[in-house]
């Protein structure tokens, strides 16, 4: 912990004081243009990767990047998505897996979740995902675990539509949807299109959108 509240004083000494003209203008009020949704897991930084400052991004992270479909329970993620789309009016979207993740290799390979009852409750908002992943061979578990940690980005883009706020902003053209996969090892991002329903390489093709 020694290290955290290092970085707090750090912070106060340092980062701060070269942003002081930035903070002072967001202390009482906020306008982030997009909603990042992501998985929790330690490496994989939101603010980092897309290099934004504070006030630029309203942030989700959960483990396994879900999006519990709207109804299902009036959790926060539920609330936090209908806030960013109806009062922020946020105009992006994104759903962001990674390589690697703990959870999809989890769902994957059917791993016995019964002694974390809430982790196999929850990683069940990918069973679309798992279903469809299921179905298809893969070279070996690695690839399957791979494999699913993309169909869920896709399942949770479909999530997210069930959700009322994201369909009228959807209908209303005001809102862009966006599915990456994250590479932690080289840093490589791809993007979902859905018009050919695979993943781009989002460097070589910056307008991919999952729906728009
Ligand atoms: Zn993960």
């Amino acid at each position: 912990m020694q290290d955290i509240i290092n970085g707090i004083l750090k912070f106060q000494r340092d980062a701060f004081p070269a942003r002081e003209k930035l903070y002072k203008n967001l202390a009482a009020w906020q306008g982030p243009r997009t909603l990042f949704i992501s998985c929790s897991d330690s490496r994989l930084v939101p603010e980092l990767v897309t290099q934004q400052e504070p006030g630029e991004m309203f942030v989700i992270r959960n483990a396994g990047n879900i999006v519990p479909p709207y109804g299902s329970e009036a959790g926060g993620e539920v609330a936090t998505v209908e806030y960013a789309v109806a009062a922020l009016k946020v105009s992006d979207i994104v759903v962001c897996g990674h390589s690697n993740c703990g959870a999809m290799t989890a769902v994957a390979n059917c791993t016995c979740m019964t002694d974390m009852p809430a982790v196999g409750h929850w990683l069940r908002y990918a069973d679309s995902a798992r279903f469809v992943n299921e179905s298809r061979t893969h070279e070996n578990a690695a690839a399957k675990a791979d494999a699913m940690i993309r169909e869920n980005v896709i399942a949770q883009l479909a999530n997210l539509r069930t959700h009322p706020s994201v369909r009228l902003a959807l209908k209303e053209g005001r809102v862009a949807l966006h599915g990456w996969y994250y590479d932690i090892e080289s840093g490589r991002v791809d993007a979902y299109d859905e018009t050919t329903g695979s993943f781009v390489p989002l460097a070589a093709h910056a307008n991919t959108r999952a729906a728009a």
